[in-house]
């Protein structure tokens, strides 16, 4: 079997370097464990993060160890109760072909009810990032005029057409290539897009949303956050959930102009997708239900071979995956 491991930490952007393939003995299990042979993997941008030495929100990853990450696979051999061969399971053991996974930290998936990718992406933690931020943190109310970063990406895709289908005013989205942009106004129903590429994103934002914003579902940070401050309106609430502007960069950029949150009555809020878990039944039932009926559509970006992980993800980080970035082994 063959796992990813950490080889070096990246300064900047990561390079192939930073990886290693390496051939491993499969994985012995202990009592309420489960071998799982893993299907499909994720690449996520909080991922860079944990590359660095010295702990943000969750654990670095260690230098000649494996990566970790959600995946789903087939359960192999199962020495838990409730668990059997050939179940689907959801866990955190990815970046590797054979995972021996704690049962108690494996969530069983149905394969028949959606594509097994879907519950890494559309219903899974993007997903249900997409609608908390939107809807708990920002405190989304119907008539929002509501403008999205990072929006043809795993998390933005969902929390753009949440809004639309929640009847916000109108919804805004940028993102990084016009084949994006196309992808928001004509597939998914944005009500306008522009590629943040093309020009200051105060002013692009600022033609985009002649009237201002109420909500900002901030995937990007840095000038993206500056801009939408100068756009919001009063008492324009910002649901602060990632930056990956800065994810890459020595000399990270922040908005100059937060003093106007003041007087404008702003709510910049930041949040974690894993304290807002009371929402996940309503998550399921509503996304769900629109994916099956056709009104929320997604994209996914997949990349075939463990061995082209890192690729995938160092292609995610510089924006050529248009929705979810997967893996399949
Ligand atoms: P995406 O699928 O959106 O992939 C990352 C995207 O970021 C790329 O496709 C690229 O798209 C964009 N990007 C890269 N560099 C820049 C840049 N300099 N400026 C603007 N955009 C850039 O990833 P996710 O949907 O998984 O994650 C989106 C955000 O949500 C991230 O910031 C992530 O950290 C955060 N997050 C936070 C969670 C929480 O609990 N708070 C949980 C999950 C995710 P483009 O072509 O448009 O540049």
């Amino acid at each position: 079997a063959r796992e990813i491991r950490l080889a070096s930490r990246p300064e900047g952007f990561p390079t192939p370097e930073n990886f290693e393939l390496v051939e491993v003995p499969l994985p012995d299990i202990a009592d309420g464990g489960l071998l799982v042979r893993n299907q499909v993997m994720s690449v996520d941008p909080y991922m860079r993060g944990r590359m660095n030495a010295g702990k943000s929100y969750v654990e670095p990853f260690e230098v000649g160890h494996a990566l970790d990450g959600g995946a789903v696979g087939e359960v192999v051999a199962s020495k838990a109760p409730g668990f059997e061969v050939g179940d689907t399971v959801l866990h955190g053991l990815g970046w590797r072909e054979y995972a021996a996974v704690d049962a108690a930290h494996a969530t069983k998936v149905d394969p028949r009810a959606a594509p097994i990718g879907a519950y890494l992406g559309v219903l899974g933690m993007p997903g249900m990032t997409a609608y908390a931020g939107l809807l708990e943190v920002a405190a989304f109310k119907e008539g929002d005029v509501v403008f999205v970063s990072g929006a043809a990406g795993a998390v933005g895709q969902v929390a753009g057409q949440v809004a639309r289908l929640r009847g916000a005013g109108r919804v805004i989205g940028s993102a990084g290539s016009d084949a994006k942009v196309k992808y928001l106004v004509e597939e998914l129903g944005f009500d306008a897009a522009f590629n943040y590429k093309d020009g200051p994103v105060g002013e692009l934002l600022a033609q985009a949303a002649p009237d201002g914003i109420d909500v900002y579902f901030d995937n990007v940070g840095g000038d993206h956050l500056e801009a939408a401050i100068d756009s919001f309106n009063l008492y324009g609430r910002a649901a602060l959930c990632g930056a990956i502007s800065n994810y890459n960069t020595t000399t990270p950029t922040g908005p100059r102009n937060v003093g106007l949150a003041v007087g404008k009555r702003l709510t910049l809020r930041g949040f974690l997708v894993h304290d807002h878990k009371h929402l996940q039944a309503d998550f399921v039932r509503e996304v769900g239900g629109w994916i099956a009926s056709g009104e929320l559509r997604y994209q996914e970006t997949v990349t075939e071979g463990l061995d082209r992980a890192p690729e995938a993800f160092i292609g995610m980080l510089r924006g050529e995956n248009l929705g979810k970035a997967l893996v399949t082994l």
